[in-house]
């Protein structure tokens, strides 16, 4: 559950919520922009939010709401290639995100600030 105390979001205008919005599930692990929204909605609902929230509280879900892990296919583990449809690796957790399956934005932005380091490091 977040906290939905918009404390010091005040000072931001909707079309800057809805820019950080539009970031945020563009970066996403979500298959798609409406895969997304829906997500979103569902916490609403799910954590039984206002009908018509605010944008900063948007923002705030947009940040929270987790899509399945790409690298791992959601199951966690590190995967080295794919047999007959069956994630095959040599263990160990899966990197991107941490084991958990699932990725917020916390693990989409660590994972960009790993690729960013390391694509600078190999330049
Ligand atoms: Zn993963």
């Amino acid at each position: 559950m977040i906290s939905v105390s918009l404390e010091g979001t005040m000072s931001k205008t909707t079309e800057q919520f809805r820019a950080e919005y539009a970031a945020i599930r563009a970066r996403s692990e979500a298959p798609t922009a409406s895969d997304f929204d829906r997500a979103v909605r569902l916490y609403f609902t799910d954590n039984n939010l206002p009908e018509n929230p605010p944008p900063a509280l948007w923002v705030k879900v947009a940040a929270v709401v987790r899509f399945r892990c790409g690298r791992c296919a959601g199951t966690g583990a590190f995967i080295t290639y794919v047999e007959n449809g069956q994630p095959r690796g040599p263990g160990g957790i899966c990197f991107r995100c941490e084991g958990k399956g699932m990725q917020d934005d916390g693990d989409v932005m660590r994972n960009l600030v790993h690729d960013r380091h390391y694509m600078s490091r190999a330049c």
